[in-house]
């Protein structure tokens, strides 16, 4: 064999077995070898180390084209890489055009592959609009689909009723795609929001109060509940609540073909954080109660929970004040501590790597490309110094607004280098790298 590229040299190494103390090698983007001899154009000593696969985190929102003001794909991408990501699937709402279509699957393809440092996919949207443009989007190369039960808080991206959401599965079903759904009762959350505001309610515990566990249970029942009907893969985005992930698991049971993603922030934060750090911290659904927020930690563990994806969903910072707590966007800033909060958040190298890569690749036809650590996969690498410790502050923010409920926080691992199919995508040291990111498509 000739040289290799690049060798990582005795870091501690997730691999899909199990962790070891090896050497990994990269050529031509790819992994060529894991614990052969060889030698290299350029070896890294990485004995202490921690080699994890790069993570996939399948849920940001970068709102380009159109809403570059938000976030865009330059300071998105380097954020998520920076925070252990080496590819992302971006949703299909907050950009204008919304990815409807595919001519605006093809506006957003450009604008990504002019600026991402990471690799991406793409979600296209199912809307009471766009049930005939279905085929044409998963044609473009979407990685899945993705629904509103409740109201997107962007009004060019309508919620599906669910004539509209099982008239969307049932063509994923034949296009072979999944279906991610935003699950929430929108009635019952549009009932309590205008009781609230009727008698004057606008804190951020009214918000809280407005959004009960008991819409996205009812939302994760009837989007299974057709999912089952329809033969279709159904993705329930930012599980929150104990009582949803078992909603889920009744659902397996039935032979309903229906994973779980959570998101760190559900791991991290509860109600009382919401009120303490106000508008960085609100999101939908909204952060549980500390005894929620423990039993979510267990049953990652326990593995109720199929994937990890941070949801990232910046806007102006003018988005995110006012004394309405209600009127103030709903989105948290986090793609930047992904892989750091996870760690915080107590959980281990080889379930962080299995829930944040091989899982998502599997579930999203990316298997034997990306989410693992193994010969022919792409050389999508994080090196992560586990004996550093690592404080977000706001000046050290990547994304075009520096506004996080993270900042402040301390995650115990530091991330050091980050490459994307063997490029440098971050480093601690140098900051931003080479890389530049493809389009990722499933695989048919
Ligand atoms: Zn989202």
């Amino acid at each position: 064999m000739s040289d290799a590229d690049l060798i990582i040299r005795g870091a501690t190494v997730c691999l899909p077995n199990g962790i070891t103390e090896t050497d990994v090698a990269v050529a031509d983007g790819k992994v060529c070898a894991v614990g052969e001899e060889l030698s290299a154009k350029h070896t890294i000593d990485a004995r202490g180390l921690l080699l994890m696969p790069g993570a996939i985190d399948a849920h940001v929102h970068y709102n380009e084209p159109g809403r570059t003001d938000w976030e865009g794909w330059a300071t998105g991408s380097l954020a998520s890489a920076a925070g252990g990501a080496t590819c992302v699937f971006e949703m299909p709402l907050n950009a204008h055009p919304p990815t409807l279509d595919a001519e605006s699957f093809a506006l957003k393809r450009a604008a990504a592959e002019a600026s991402s440092v990471v690799d991406f996919g793409l979600w296209g949207g199912i809307t009471p609009v766009n049930l005939d443009k279905l085929s044409e989007l998963a044609a473009s190369g979407v990685i899945g689909f993705k629904a509103f039960m409740s109201s997107s808080g962007t009004p060019d991206f309508e919620r599906s009723d669910l004539q509209t959401l099982r008239a969307g599965m049932k063509q994923a079903a034949q296009l072979g795609l999944p279906v991610s759904v935003h699950a929430e009762n929108e009635v019952l959350i549009a009932s309590l929001v205008a009781e609230a505001k009727a008698a004057g309610k606008a804190g951020a515990r009214d918000y809280l109060a407005s959004r009960p566990i008991a819409a996205e249970v009812a939302a994760i029942r009837e989007a299974c509940d057709l999912a089952g009907e329809t033969g279709c893969k159904l993705h329930i985005v930012h599980v929150s609540c104990g009582e949803g992930l078992d909603a889920i698991a009744e659902a397996k049971k039935r032979g309903v073909d229906v994973t779980a993603e959570t998101c760190p922030h559900y791991l991290t934060f509860n109600e009382d954080d919401v009120v303490r750090l106000g508008a960085p911290a609100k999101c939908a659904p909204p952060v549980r109660a500390e005894t929620v927020r423990a039993d979510m930690i267990a049953r990652v563990r326990r593995g109720d929970v199929d994937t990890l994806g941070t949801d990232h969903s910046p806007c102006p910072p003018s988005m995110k004040q006012g004394d309405d707590f209600f009127a103030i966007w709903g989105g948290i800033m986090g793609a930047q501590q992904f892989v750091g909060s996870l760690f915080a958040a107590g959980l281990d190298g080889a379930l962080i790597a299995k829930l944040t890569g091989t899982s998502v690749a599997q579930r999203f036809g990316l298997e034997k490309r990306k989410g693992a650590i193994a010969v022919g996969y792409d050389a999508d690498l994080l090196l992560i110094d586990p004996r550093q410790s690592h404080l977000a502050t706001e000046a050290g923010l990547l994304t075009r607004h520096r506004i996080s409920p993270y900042v402040g926080s301390v995650f115990p691992v530091t991330i050091s280098t980050v490459w994307v199919r063997g490029q440098t995508a971050w480093s601690s040291e140098s900051g931003l790298g080479p890389s530049r990111g493809r389009l990722v498509r499933p695989a048919a």
